[in-house]
């Protein structure tokens, strides 16, 4: 099986010809192959995006609202083929793939599809003269995205630049490209024209660098590591470029004793190992008041052994394969370096075995880590893994500086069921996604995105779509 570039409205081998492996983490076999593009390649999709850029962004909201939605459609079509593809691309359970990747995929595309139709922008009046902003498309836009959640992140970036008005050359992750290749074809079966996106596929070090300095690429959405982040950072901001980077996070879960205890458990095992912990939102930190704390612990430990690893296509699995060989050595090198700091692992801790055509596969058994101080790497560095420290604390206040003590600040989780400590919390914590009492409960109005290390700039809503546009006001004096 091939994967090819789409560009300019046509699919493509890449120029020079070159091609990576794309390897089933489940079963640790090449099952296609991914162009590995070049500057060449992007080039092209430069020119081709740039071509298509007067017209696209001239035609009406509504017209490009009109081929958004049929995309959706189209999605939601092949649901099925999509959440297979995305489930043999990562590793993720093909139940998991079904109930959030592909659903939140076309609701992606009808969301800014039809947010844009609604999207104004802002007048003030004065004495005796009235300004008003015009917000247009910024051009040409790179939307570069991770591994972990393939289709899901791919459409959240190039939905609302398309919606907006610019032409897009994308780059998913070259370790699950195949949502993105088959997401090309559903494009050209809804009529978007030739140009408007193109996706070329490749090393981030090659087609990535590629675009992120490309001089006629106006603005960069990038979704992936703190450490590539600041890279496209010092490439792109000397090129005065915009920039919206979703980096990494090391998330607290917070969990007082006035809180609903069975949910806090419930709820944070989900957080803690949902798609194999490979979700930047995932509760790696869990903070327990210490009053509850053994109870919480014997209480999560015994949830967290009633997960079940396997098979990725098995309607029985909770947990999957990680996305590689390498990742899953990193994540496995964390849980030596947690009991080197001197912690205790509670229960898993071991790569996992599964019989069958998985028995090569990237598996590593739902890890539960305890006795480890606040400061130490793995409490520090993120593992985005299926491994988790629990942490007890006497006080609110220390509750906050534990919680804020790292160099992210993504996402956080607040349990209790006192209203005026909830928002005390919330308010204190230095992170851009405070959940009381839930988690991963999105509304895709919402403003999304970190600080710190963790990212610059938002995404969604409105945010999203004024990311992708430049203000020009206009003072008028009658
Ligand atoms: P990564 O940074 O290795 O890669 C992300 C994308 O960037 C890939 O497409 C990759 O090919 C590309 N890339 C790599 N080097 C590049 C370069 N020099 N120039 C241009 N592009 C380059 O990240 P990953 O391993 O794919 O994803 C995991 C990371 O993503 C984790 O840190 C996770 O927390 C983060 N993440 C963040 C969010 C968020 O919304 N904040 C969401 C999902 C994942």
């Amino acid at each position: 099986m091939k994967i090819q570039n789409y560009i300019a409205g046509t699919l493509r081998d890449p120029l020079r010809g070159q091609w990576l492996d794309n390897i089933n983490p489940a079963t640790a076999e090449v099952y296609s192959h991914v162009p590995a593009s070049q500057a060449a390649d992007v080039a092209q999709a430069v020119e081709a995006a740039k071509a298509a850029f007067a017209g696209w962004a001239a035609m009406p909201a509504q017209k490009r609202a009109d081929i958004l939605l049929k995309i959706a459609y189209l999605i939601d079509r092949d649901f099925d083929a999509l959440a297979l593809a995305v489930s043999t691309d990562q590793g993720k359970p093909v139940k998991l793939a079904k109930a959030v990747d592909i659903p939140r995929a076309s609701a992606n595309m009808r969301f800014f599809a039809t947010a844009a139709i609604h999207f104004a922008s802002e007048s003030h009046a004065m004495e005796g003269a009235i300004n008003y902003t015009l917000r247009t498309p910024v051009g040409v836009v790179g939307c570069i995205s991770p591994w972990n959640l393939p289709l899901y992140l791919f459409t959240w970036k190039i939905a609302p630049a398309l919606a907006i008005g610019c032409t897009v050359v994308a780059k998913p992750s070259e370790l699950t490209p195949r949502t993105a290749y088959l997401f090309s074809k559903l494009c050209m079966e809804a009529g978007l024209p030739a140009g408007v996106l193109n996706i070329v596929h490749g090393r981030g070090a090659e087609a990535g660098h590629a675009i992120i300095e490309h001089p006629e690429v106006a603005a960069i959405s990038f979704t992936g590591g703190t450490a590539t982040g600041k890279h496209i950072a010092s490439v792109a901001a000397p090129m005065f470029k915009k920039l919206s980077l979703e980096l990494g996070g090391k998330n607290p879960n917070i969990v007082f004793a006035d809180c609903d205890f069975e949910q806090a458990v419930k709820t944070s095992v989900t957080a803690s190992f949902s798609n194999q912990g490979e979700i930047c939102l995932c509760g790696s930190r869990i903070l327990v008041e210490r009053s509850v704390y053994e109870k919480f612990v014997a209480a999560f430990v015994e949830r967290t052994r009633q997960l079940v690893v396997g098979d990725p296509l098995a309607e029985t699995t909770h947990v999957g394969a990680l996305v590689s060989e390498g990742h899953m050595k990193k994540v496995l090198g964390y849980i030596a370096l947690a009991q080197q700091e001197g912690g205790n692992v509670l229960t898993g801790g071991q790569q996992v075995t599964v019989p069958g055509r998985c028995a090569q596969g990237f598996f590593v058994e739902p890890t539960v880590i305890v006795g480890l101080d606040q400061q130490c790497r793995t409490n520090q560095e993120e593992i985005f893994g299926p491994v988790v420290t629990i942490m007890p604390f006497d006080r609110e206040e220390e509750a906050v500086v534990f919680a804020n003590s790292t160099a992210y600040g993504l996402a956080a989780t607040v349990w209790t069921e006192n209203l005026s400590k909830a928002h005390r919390v919330a308010a204190a914590l230095k992170s851009g996604i405070v959940w009381v009492n839930c988690w991963l409960l999105r509304d895709l109005r919402t403003p999304f995105g970190g600080v710190k290390q963790s990212g610059v700039g938002r995404e969604g809503g409105w945010e999203a779509l004024r990311f992708f546009t430049e203000a020009k006001n206009v003072c008028v004096k009658w």
